[in-house]
């Protein structure tokens, strides 16, 4: 089961002297159930192929799947419902809404695509990030650490396809960083959430099922943690 896919994808920014070729023919399938990290020198690439996987941008030539739906050459309603649908992002900073409740900012995803939560789930998920007492905090009330498991509920409540975070722990101490690392692996691991997650740091890579290796827009390596049915 592929959760996204990028076939042949190359994405080229600018023309003529200014041009850019950001991504150079690449190829990944992301398995569903998967914790998969992006990582690289600081301009390989990774944010263009996280945003081309998750149909934020287009690519210049090449394919993306989500699921089973093909990305590439969706009008723009078509796409806006798919994201609203099968993606949740999480950023470094954040991105909650200061005048909402943490509450608020968990369910507007799906106040936006006019979706009921389910209760059962809504508590399940609260329950896993410990923001049960938090519920009613502004995001200005809140540490670094809380809001982004605020991010990561919001993302994970309307149990999209993937979940892309773009350097979740960037903006986080250690220690609120292994928190969140830990939620997002838990979530994998309890609810099957595919998730990928752009990254600098080897500590929050090391939390990955599978780490890709980007240079100059291109694959160049590939590590795999082993399966529980893989060694011993
Ligand atoms: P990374 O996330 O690995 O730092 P990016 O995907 O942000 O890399 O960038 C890859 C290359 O594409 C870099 O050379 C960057 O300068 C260029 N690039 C990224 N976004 C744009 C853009 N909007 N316009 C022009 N060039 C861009
Ligand atoms: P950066 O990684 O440069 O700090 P962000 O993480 O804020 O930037 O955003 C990364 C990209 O995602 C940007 O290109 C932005 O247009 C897009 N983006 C930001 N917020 C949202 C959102 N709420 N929904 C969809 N796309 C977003």
């Amino acid at each position: 089961q592929v959760a996204a896919r990028a076939d042949g994808v190359w994405k080229v920014y600018g023309s003529g002297e200014a041009q850019v070729v950001a991504l150079r023919g690449v190829n990944v399938e992301l398995e569903r159930s998967r914790y998969t990290a992006i990582m690289g020198p600081s301009g390989s690439g990774k944010s263009t192929l996280m945003h081309c996987l998750a149909g934020l941008d287009t690519v210049t030539r090449g394919d993306v799947y989500i699921g089973a739906t093909k990305v590439t050459g969706l009008k723009d309603k078509a796409l806006t419902r798919l994201r609203r649908q099968q993606v949740g992002f999480i950023f470094q900073q954040f991105n909650l809404l200061p005048t909402l409740s943490a509450e608020e900012n968990i369910l507007l995803p799906l106040s936006i695509a006019g979706r009921k939560p389910d209760q059962a789930w809504f508590d399940t998920v609260i329950e896993t990030v410990g923001l049960r007492d938090r519920l009613r905090h502004r995001p200005s009330q809140l540490s670094g650490g809380q809001q982004q498991r605020v991010a990561c509920a919001r993302a994970l409540v309307s149990r999209p396809e993937v979940i892309f975070a773009d350097e979740p722990t960037g903006n986080l101490d250690s220690r609120s960083g292994a928190e969140v690392l830990g939620f997002l692996r838990d979530s994998v691991r309890s609810f099957g959430q595919t998730i990928v997650m752009v990254t600098h740091d080897p500590v929050a890579a090391s939390y990955a099922d599978r780490v890709i290796f980007l240079a100059d827009g291109a694959v160049v390596s590939e590590l795999h943690a082993p399966t529980a049915d893989g060694v011993l």
